[in-house]
Parts: C-alpha cells; sequence; structure tokens
C-alpha cells in the first residue's frame, strides 16, 4: 500500500508549525513518531496534502512544577518507564503505558499523537480522562487549555480545530495517600484493548475518600464510571467492595458487540476488569 502524494515540511521551531498549520489548515497534519499517521497514510484512511513534521521542536520534557507534571507533546511512550515520578504519584498511569503496543510503538510513539489520534481504546485517552487532565492547544491565536473530559468527542474525534496541535499535557499531581491501577484485555498482547479499567483512588485510614475509575471498550471516547465512583468514598480498601462495583458497572454499561467480542461477554469483561483494578489499587494503598 502506498500513501496518495503530499508535501513534507519540517517544521524548525513551534512558531514555524504553528504557521505552517494555519496555512494548510485542513489540508496539513502533524508528524510525530507516525506510528498511527502511516498506517492511515499507507492505507489511504487519510490523505493529508501536507505533513508539517513537529519532531524538531523543543516539546519533549516531562516537567513538575506547582503541582503539576507537564508533559511535551513529543514525550515518547518508553520515557515513562525512566522516570520515577510517574510511578510515584500515577501508577495507573505507568501500568497503561506498560499495555501499549510493543518496544518500538513506545520507542516512537508520542503522547501528542496518542491524544490527538483518539483512537477509542489507547491507553493515555483513557489515563488523561481518568486524571482529568488539561490538554494544551496551541495556535497561531495562543494556547487553550481543553479538559480531558471535553477534548475526545467521538472514535477519532477531538476538539482540535484547524490550525491548532497539542503542545503539551497537564496533570495535577494526586495526595500523597492515593493509589491506582490500569489493566485490560485483547486478543493477543500488544493489541488494542478489548475493554480496559483504569483507577485511581484517594484515601485515609484504610477508608476510600474519593475514587475516579475510566473504562476504555464500552463507548466510541473512554468514560467515566460517575456511579461507582460516588459509591466507592466510604468504602473500606476490600476486595468485596471491588465486586460489588465491578458488579454494578456491569449493570450499567451499555457496549456495542464486534468482531472479537460480544456486547454480552465485554459487559462481564467490563465488571470483572473493574474489580481487579479495584483490588490492585487497594492492595497498593495498603502496601501490599
Ligand atoms: C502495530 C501498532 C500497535 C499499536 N498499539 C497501540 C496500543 O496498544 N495502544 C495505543 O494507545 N496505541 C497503539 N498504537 C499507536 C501508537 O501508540 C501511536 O504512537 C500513537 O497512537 C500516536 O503517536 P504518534 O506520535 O506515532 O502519532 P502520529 O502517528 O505521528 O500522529 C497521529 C495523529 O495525531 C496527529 N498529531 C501528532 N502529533 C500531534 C500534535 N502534537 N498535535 C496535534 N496533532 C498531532 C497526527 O496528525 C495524526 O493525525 C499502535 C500502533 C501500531 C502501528
Amino acid at each position: 500500500m502506498r500513501p496518495s502524494s503530499f508535501d513534507y515540511h519540517r517544521a524548525e521551531s513551534l512558531g514555524h508549525a504553528l504557521e505552517l498549520l494555519a496555512r494548510f489548515g485542513e489540508d496539513g497534519r502533524p508528524v510525530a513518531g507516525g506510528q498511527s499517521l502511516v498506517p492511515m497514510m499507507n492505507l489511504r484512511l487519510a490523505r493529508p496534502a501536507h505533513l508539517v513534521d513537529i519532531n524538531a521542536l523543543p516539546l519533549d520534557r516531562i516537567e513538575f512544577d506547582d503541582g503539576i507534571m507537564r508533559i511535551g507533546a513529543l514525550v515518547r511512550h518508553e520515557r515513562y518507564f525512566s522516570e520515577p515520578r510517574i510511578k510515584a504519584h500515577f501508577p495507573a498511569f505507568l501500568d497503561a503505558v506498560h499495555w501499549i503496543g510493543h518496544p518500538t510503538i513506545r520507542r516512537h510513539g508520542s503522547i501528542g499523537g496518542s491524544i490527538s489520534h483518539a483512537d477509542p481504546t489507547a491507553e493515555l485517552p483513557a489515563v488523561a480522562l481518568l486524571y482529568d487532565a488539561a490538554i494544551v492547544a496551541t495556535s497561531q491565536a495562543g494556547e487553550r487549555r481543553i479538559a480531558a473530559a471535553d477534548f475526545f468527542q467521538s472514535a477519532y474525534v477531538t476538539a482540535l480545530e484547524p490550525g491548532e496541535m497539542v503542545t503539551s499535557v497537564e496533570f495535577a499531581i494526586p495526595p500523597a495517600a492515593s493509589a491506582g491501577s490500569f489493566i485490560e484485555l485483547g486478543e493477543r498482547r500488544g493489541d488494542f484493548a478489548t475493554a480496559s479499567i483504569g483507577v485511581s483512588i484517594t484515601f485515609e485510614r484504610g477508608t476510600i475518600t474519593k475514587a475516579a475509575i475510566v473504562c476504555c471498550g464500552a463507548d466510541l471516547v473512554p468514560v467515566r464510571a460517575r456511579s461507582i465512583e460516588a459509591f466507592l468514598p466510604g468504602q473500606p480498601l476490600n476486595a468485596p467492595e471491588a465486586t460489588e462495583a465491578g458488579r454494578r458497572f456491569a449493570a450499567e454499561v451499555d457496549p456495542s458487540g464486534d468482531h472479537i467480542a460480544g456486547a454480552a461477554y465485554k459487559k462481564g469483561l467490563i465488571g470483572e476488569l473493574t474489580r481487579r483494578a479495584i483490588v490492585t489499587a487497594c492492595h497498593r494503598a495498603l502496601g501490599n
């Protein structure tokens, strides 16, 4: 398969990239790791007339500042393994990265690309929603911060406007007494997930005080399990409550079946993954 013809432009600075994206509008696309865009172009599912290569831009830093972790759009997935503060503050994030594709994909793929591509079962969009991240979108008009809950609009559809690109993703650092986990099941290791669940809890003296739960596989975008988030606070860090949470969430979701799994199977899977993810987060909270 070969892509349709396009012009290649290497942006030398952020200003240059934004000028090119503004000039090309809907005909232009940034390219970062190329792990999603290039296959889409080869299959002619994407036919940009202009590719703006953003790899020379200084957007590859992870900064911790004033209670915020700011991840530059070009940070590659494999970087998180060597950043101990991700494990310390965002355990569900680190778990999720282990599930992304294969080493080669993690070496090239970027957070800006993953977030902008918005595959419904991709891990980093789910992580952004789990932790209420803000996506920083930049254009020649300036910067705007878009809450993850507003950013992912449908499968492969985001709130980005033509001429805008993601420059960073910001995560508020959770309180010290917090824990989390991310778990998924796919047909084969490295495939996109059939369903996945991420959990982040805060706790005090053996009791959950706040919970966030994200699910991929139930809809065209990752979704938060709001009713389970309301059920868990006040519950002890115990397996029976996790089982009940999983049962309740499975009864609530309404996934579509596909060529890999039927709707009923997915419902059961989502319930069981919810239980396991909560149990793992509770074990971590208890230091087990
Ligand atoms: C075999 C295979 C298996 C994979 N498995 C998984 C998996 O299990 N889980 C998973 O999450 N992903 C998986 N991926 C996708 C991978 O994680 C990609 O790296 C990621 O989705 C996109 O990152 P990228 O930097 O390669 O983006 P690119 O491919 O360069 O770009 C993707 C899209 O985002 C746009 N874009 C890129 N950067 C920006 C930016 N800064 N601002 C605005 N738009 C931008 C591009 O125009 C394009 O539309 C897989 C890919 C392959 C080929």
